[in-house]
């Protein structure tokens, strides 16, 4: 029996991206041993992305959609397509066509040869994209690994194959927060990464700003380690330490009769373990903020409408 592979692309307006993607990837797929089939995510457009999908879904059978209630994220999007694909392997890429189709026939090559996860990182070599772009993305996996316990390989991206083994494993994952670049390098089985050089996006503008890239970020770095807790705990050791050895300087100036000088300094070290304080408060704040969306237990994502049923149970096969 042929090999299914399901193709999962959260699509946040992408109108114009839609076609040309499916007639892409059917011509690089169409010559290969494999079925395949496309599950496009809605993740909330405004504009005419569902319609343009459905109007697919029409002309090609193995076109399916899934249309969120609401704009949930790229991440939320791509858990919506895990859980509803059963192929032996599936695909995960951009709508935008930044993801080269052309790699497909390597990265299943990969696969088939036994490698559980196929990822794809970017190497910046290209001329499209821009200075800012580039030392941002730089800035975002130097401070996620320094401050996390997964280590992302530099410009570590979305477009990848993950077996179905993988796959199971996901799909029991149920956090409130999921960032796949992260989950997938921490269920571990074997993986193999290949670089590519990122396409100039068919149509449309990227939809990621720069503040969605800083929340990202923290949210990344919060969801896999306490290392933050340890660090402001870390600091506060030092500072009380560091304080500690001020007590001697407070009596000798007791004694010698010099105790009302040194405003500046306590108004200074006041104001300096003020601000501390808050900072250690907020790192905590923040971890208990995670852990009350978590318990409220709330869905990663709401299905408004699809063609596709539901796959979450484990794919056994013999
Ligand atoms: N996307 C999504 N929901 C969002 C934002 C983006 O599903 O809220 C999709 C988008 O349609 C595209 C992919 O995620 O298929 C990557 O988005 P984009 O091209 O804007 O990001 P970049 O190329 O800058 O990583
Ligand atoms: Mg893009």
């Amino acid at each position: 029996m042929k090999k299914k592979l399901s193709i999962i692309i959260p699509s946040f307006n992408e109108e114009k991206n839609i076609r040309p993607l499916i007639l892409k990837v059917t011509e690089i797929l169409a010559p290969t041993n494999y079925d395949f089939e496309f599950i496009f995510i809605d993740d909330g457009s405004t504009d005419n992305t569902l319609n343009e999908i459905k109007l697919q879904a029409k002309l090609f059978s193995n076109v399916f959609y899934l249309q969120l209630s609401r704009n949930f994220g790229k991440d939320h999007a791509l858990k919506a397509g895990i859980d509803h694909a059963n192929g032996n392997a599936i695909i995960t890429m951009d709508a935008d066509l930044q993801h080269p189709p052309e790699l497909l026939p390597k990265m299943l090559h990969l696969w088939e040869k036994g490698n559980n996860i196929v990822y794809t990182y970017r190497v910046d070599a290209n001329p499209h994209v821009k200075k800012r772009q580039k030392i941002t993305s730089k800035l975002f996996y130097k401070v996620i690994n320094l401050f996390s316990d997964i280590k992302l390989e530099n410009g570590a991206s979305d477009f990848r194959i993950l077996d179905e083994r993988v796959v199971n494993e996901l799909k029991k994952i149920d956090e409130y927060e999921i960032f796949y670049r992260g989950m997938v390098k921490w269920v571990g089985f074997s993986q193999i990464g290949i670089p590519y050089t990122p396409a100039q996006r068919h149509s449309g503008t990227p939809n990621y700003s720069f503040i969605a890239l800083v929340k990202l970020g923290i949210s990344s770095i919060m969801s896999f380690s306490v290392r933050p807790l340890y660090i402001a705990t870390g600091v506060g050791i030092f500072f009380s330490v560091a304080s500690l050895l001020y007590i001697p300087y407070i009596l000798i100036s007791i004694f010698t009769g010099h105790a009302v000088s040194g405003w500046a300094s306590i108004i200074a070290t006041i104001s300096f373990f003020g601000g501390l304080q808050l900072l250690v408060l907020g790192i905590i704040g923040m971890y208990v903020g995670k852990i009350f969306l978590q318990t409220k237990n709330r869905p990663n994502y709401i299905i408004n409408n699809k063609n596709i049923e539901l796959k979450k149970d484990s794919i056994i096969r013999v």
